[in-house]
């Protein structure tokens, strides 16, 4: 009896010990047990925790391995037992995942970012738990379709069939993600529908550090004992709003500085491991004698257009602080000409990374000019990521449903960028719009060759099962709608998801309503939420009527006037006498709609516009440019006009004018910008009244070719209001675009004037 019960109590110490030094029973049930490393991580602990839930759904009865019933072993994350098992061979598993075999002892196995909790962040690297969830997927039949707990199905009592002795995945992209807001769901749990979906979003693909120079701090520091740190512009030190706030870069004080800053913040704070300098915005050149003299301006255009200056300054910043960091890594910006134009003097290494902002979703698009820039950026040796799959209008709650679009897109950059982690959704999106994107997206990002309409069918069969037929043609009906859409930059009310258009999306959900299974926990919201869009849709469907049909293209035929325009009375152009009069439209159905005229005439040598801006907020105008020929004039509150002569619209002219009468000419002939710049002479007078500002142009006829006359031209005005709510306005305005030539009113010349035609010529060639 002693005997026996000593031996029991020895055992029981013997295992205890064993425990304790390598390893702990998480779950020991039917013919499984699962192991974790003594003092496991919480990455460890979440994966052991999600393997046993699931496991314990699934199986009621032995799991059957290769068609037996041994005793399993699932070790999670490296313990030792895991050595005494056998798993001695384990490649180094950097950036990847992998799920290792030895008879029936499993191991799972990835690299797991330090510290992390995979439950409260999305990012950073949780291998070991990508592993088990790979696992579950691939071998146990778990699909994750919706964040929360009843957003999986099991496969029960499925047989595991697991006969090589690894199986490590080789993704398409390496940073994978899915967008997180939601108003449906807590963070927690998207967070946990992200790690299930195999998302990952390593350390290196967003900053947890930025470095910007800001005025209030730089200039608060430096301003008065160094102002050579500053950007030197026309003799002077500046420092201000953007593109004029940042330090000269080519000051070795400025550089060390710099540096020194980062790296003691590197010291306060030791879990900084990316670091990003400079915010989104636009820079301009300094005009100090070192950067006028540095070799790379050379390499640099006029003003913005400074890559290499940009980048150079960069990397020396990045070469001091790796002498006391050697593994910190950096993030661009991505707004700007410098951005645009990778440096080809420097190599910013495999430590920088540069996120690829891709805009304007379009199916239509070949996305060639971000191909090219990945390439251009892969180039310096950098990592590069795409910011986000083409961007929506921000903080629309639109039904936007293209994965078969997604696909598409993602297979252009597979092998140029590591990946994407955002995605349609916005907080105010209904979770129902985007959860098969959210789906397929997890999916293309591992694989981009993934089945999208096998992956619909069986986002169907779970989500709304009895009406997937029903429910398949109803995405496919609204992927045919976006695949229409040149940009969705347009309201897709107007354009896409008109209501009209709609009604086929509708019934299909109407006739799914019928067949859906009455405990469909997921086809409620959706049809609750798409329902309400389509009410809204026809609820401003006459207003949007309204505006597609205020300006169908008509003809403009300039009045030759009688008494020839005084241009030194008061700027009024509504008095002059005999000047057609044209209104301006919206682009968009804005609230507030800020009015504008256009009064039309010529005499026999000139064209006169007269425009009238009404405007709530006259103080308040944007009139960055005061010198005829330079600067953004059209960046101002201003009107464009904008005159075609030829035939054919192969050239026209774009006279940009803002509330000072300040101008500029543009010439585009064959679809090239050419210089016309000073050649070209418009007089103008402007006036700013209390709720209005107006403009006259007075334009020389002699400066278009005789023959211009003999035919209609093109013709159209617009209005953009800058300084204040942004609106854009024009006397034909379809879409987003100015240049869309074909959109524009035809204009006819006097029949005086075809008389004058000889006189014209004559005067041109004296
Ligand atoms: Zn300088």
């Amino acid at each position: 009896m002693f005997k026996i019960f000593s031996k029991v109590v020895l055992l029981i110490m013997f295992f205890a010990a064993i425990n304790v030094l390598a390893g702990k029973v998480f779950e020991n049930r039917l013919n499984y047990q699962i192991i974790l490393p003594d003092n496991p991580t919480k990455v460890q602990r979440f994966a052991a925790s999600e393997l046993k839930k699931i496991l314990g759904r699934t199986y009621a009865k032995a799991i059957v391995l290769n068609g037996k019933t041994d005793e399993i072993t699932f070790f999670v994350g490296f313990s030792g037992n895991a050595v005494i098992a056998g798993f001695t061979n384990v490649p180094p598993m950097k950036g990847k995942f992998g799920v290792f075999r030895k008879d029936s002892k499993f191991l799972f196995f990835g690299e797991d970012h330090k510290n992390l909790d995979p439950v409260s962040s999305r990012y950073n690297s949780a291998g070991t738990l990508s592993a088990v969830h790979y696992f579950l997927k691939k071998y146990v039949g778990t699909n994750f379709y919706f964040p929360g707990d009843k957003g999986y199905s099991l496969s029960l009592e499925s047989q595991l069939v697991f006969k090589g002795a690894t199986d490590i995945p080789k993704p398409s992209f390496e940073v994978r993600g899915v967008y997180h807001s939601s108003r449906e769901f807590s963070r927690k749990e998207l967070n946990i529908f992200a790690r299930r979906n195999l998302c990952n979003i390593p350390f290196w693909g967003k900053a947890d550090y930025s470095y910007y120079y800001y005025p209030e701090k730089w200039k608060k520091r430096f301003w008065k004992t160094h102002p050579d740190y500053f950007m030197q512009r026309n003799g002077k030190p500046v420092c201000g709003k953007y593109p004029l706030h940042v330090p000269c870069f080519n000051n070795p004080a400025v550089i060390k500085q710099t540096a020194a800053d980062i790296i003691s913040a590197i010291n306060r704070k030791p879990s900084i491991r990316v670091v990003r300098m400079f915010c989104d915005a636009p820079i301009n050149q300094c005009h100090c004698a070192r950067c006028k003299a540095a070799p790379e301006r050379r390499y640099c255009g006029k003003d913005m257009n400074q890559g290499e200056e940009f980048y150079g300054f960069q990397k020396k910043v990045i070469d001091l602080v790796h002498e006391a960091f050697p593994d910190i890594y950096f993030i661009s910006q991505s707004k700007g000409n410098s951005y645009s134009n990778p440096p080809k003097m420097v190599k910013m290494g495999p430590l920088f990374s540069v996120e690829i902002l891709t805009r304007r979703p379009s199916s239509l698009s070949s996305y060639s000019k971000y191909v090219e820039l990945v390439k251009k950026w892969n180039a310096t040796g950098v990592r590069t990521l795409l910011k986000s799959y083409p961007r929506y209008p921000a903080f629309k709650d639109y039904p936007i449903m293209n994965p078969k679009f997604l696909q598409q897109y993602l297979k252009r950059f597979v092998g140029l960028a590591s990946g994407a982690y955002r995605s349609d959704l916005s907080r105010k999106t209904p979770y129902a719009f985007c959860a098969r994107g959210q789906f397929i997206q997890t999916r293309l990002l591992f694989d981009v060759n993934a089945d999208v309409g096998r992956l619909t069918a069986d986002f169907c069969r779970f989500a709304y099962p009895g009406a997937e037929k029903e429910m398949i043609a109803f995405y496919d009906e609204m992927e045919r709608l976006f695949s229409k859409s040149k940009s969705m930059w347009d309201d897709p009310l107007m354009t896409i998801y008109y209501a009209g258009k709609l009604k086929k999306a509708m019934s299909l959900l109407d006739a799914a309503a019928k067949k859906v299974k009455k405990d469909s926990i997921w086809f409620k919201p959706l049809e609750a939420a798409f329902k309400k869009f389509y009410a809204e849709a026809w609820r401003k469907k006459p207003q949007i009527d309204v505006l597609r049909k205020a300006a169908p293209i008509k003809t403009i035929a300039v009045p030759m006037l009688k008494t020839p325009i005084n241009f030194k009375d008061k700027v009024a152009p509504e008095m002059w006498s005999g000047a057609l009069k044209e209104k301006f439209y919206p682009s968009k159905l804005y609230k507030n709609f800020q009015k504008s005229l256009a009064y039309i005439a010529c005499d026999k040598e000139n064209l006169y516009l007269g425009l009238v801006a009404f405007e709530k907020y006259t103080k308040s105008l944007k009139q960055t440019c005061r010198k005829n020929h330079s600067g953004a004039v059209w960046g101002d509150d201003c009107f464009e006009i904008m005159l075609v002569p030829a035939k054919d619209n192969s050239r026209y002219y774009q006279i940009v004018v803002n509330s000072l009468g300040v101008y500029r000419v543009l010439f585009r002939k064959n679809g090239k910008q050419c210089r016309v710049g000073k050649a070209f002479k418009v007089q103008t007078r402007s006036r700013i009244a209390k709720d209005r500002w107006l403009v006259e142009l007075k334009i020389s006829l002699k400066q278009f070719d005789s023959d211009d006359f003999d035919h209609k031209w093109r013709f159209n005005i617009f209005r953009t209001r800058a300084a204040n709510v942004k609106q854009a306005s024009g006397l034909r305005i379809f879409g987003g675009s100015y240049h869309n030539l074909n959109q524009y009113h035809y204009l006819t010349w006097p029949k005086e004037l075809e008389q004058e035609k000889n006189f014209l010529s004559k005067l041109k060639f004296w």
